[in-house]
């Protein structure tokens, strides 16, 4: 199957870094958000990535206009009728992933591919709400895009050969590296990363050690390059809180039961680095 035009559901941080990546190995993409504000914003922060790489020497300034060049804007699902591989990277909300997929399922020719860019939801799940289970994949980036090698990637029940091969050659075209793993919940990266944030978080909460002290150990001790509470806010204490549910729901164990503090931060709306407050100030 040739790929040639991918759209991108959500402009936030993920799917901002999924449109620069995609854009930059030759891809049209279509950066799809809610708002023309949220696309906007989205666009900014590649113009700035971009434009950071011309300044280090990585790129040239001609090949910048090139891939940006590339993307439009979009704030209609229906502009899902000219691709042929959708990677949604909306918030991590089962109702709005499964929303986005049963009308993008109605749009999309029938050849096209649904990918998820899910930390943590059932691609199955996702995939039953389609009638192309077989064309639907978790294709899932990590934070940030631009910089980090890895794109697990995560069959669903009925994926196909064929379609987890056509993803497998898209992720190296973007330079990535793929990694097959099964559709069980938080998959490989947030079933073992996520339950070591919260048991950060809880060291805060019963006042065994200050946040800075709690990365400070990770860091030295662990040779972590970033400690997991600043990691948190970077991934977003929202997109943290969300995963823990999905480990503790799937599951039905109480090892991954979300920290309180980390709720009350999510619910006081300290997100982290995105709304300038979480475990640290920005
Ligand atoms: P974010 O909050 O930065 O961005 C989400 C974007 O989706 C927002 O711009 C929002 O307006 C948009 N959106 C919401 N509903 C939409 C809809 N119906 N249609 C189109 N756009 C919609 O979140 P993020 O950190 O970019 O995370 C996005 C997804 O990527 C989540 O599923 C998350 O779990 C996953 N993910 C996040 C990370 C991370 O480190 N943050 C890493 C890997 C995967």
């Amino acid at each position: 199957m040739n790929v040639q035009t991918i759209m991108v559901i959500g402009a936030g941080q993920m799917g901002g870094g999924i449109a620069q990546v995609a854009a930059q190995a030759g891809y049209k993409v279509i950066l799809n958000d809610i708002k023309d504000e949220f696309v906007e914003r989205g666009l900014k922060i590649i113009d700035k990535n971009l434009s950071r790489s011309v300044e280090k020497g990585k790129l040239a300034a001609d090949r910048k206009a090139e891939i940006q060049a590339l993307i439009t804007p979009s704030t209609s699902l229906e502009d899902g009728k000219t691709a042929d591989l959708v990677v949604e990277a909306a918030v991590e909300n089962m109702q709005i992933k499964a929303d986005i997929f049963s009308k993008l399922d109605q749009i999309c020719p029938e050849h096209t591919i649904l990918a998820s860019n899910t930390s943590s939801l059932p691609i199955t799940e996702i995939a039953a709400v389609t009638n192309r289970p077989e064309k639907v994949i978790g294709m899932h980036f990590m934070n940030p895009v631009p910089v980090m090698k890895l794109v697990e990637i995560i069959r669903g029940l009925a994926t196909t050969d064929d379609v987890y091969k056509v993803i497998e050659e898209i992720t190296l075209k973007m330079e990535k590296t793929p990694v097959e793993v099964n559709d069980f919940p938080g998959f490989v990266s947030n079933r073992v990363l996520m339950p070591m944030i919260n048991e950060a978080v809880y060291c805060v909460y019963e006042g065994v050690a200050t946040p800075e002290a709690v990365d400070e150990v990770m860091k030295l001790g662990m040779n972590h390059p970033m400690g997991p509470l600043a990691l948190a806010d970077l991934i977003g204490l929202d997109t943290c809180l969300a995963i823990m549910e999905v480990l503790y729901k799937g599951f039905g164990d109480s090892k991954y039961r979300a920290c309180p503090l980390l709720r009350k931060y999510v619910n006081a709306g300290w997100l982290g680095r995105k709304s300038g407050r979480g475990f640290y100030s920005y």
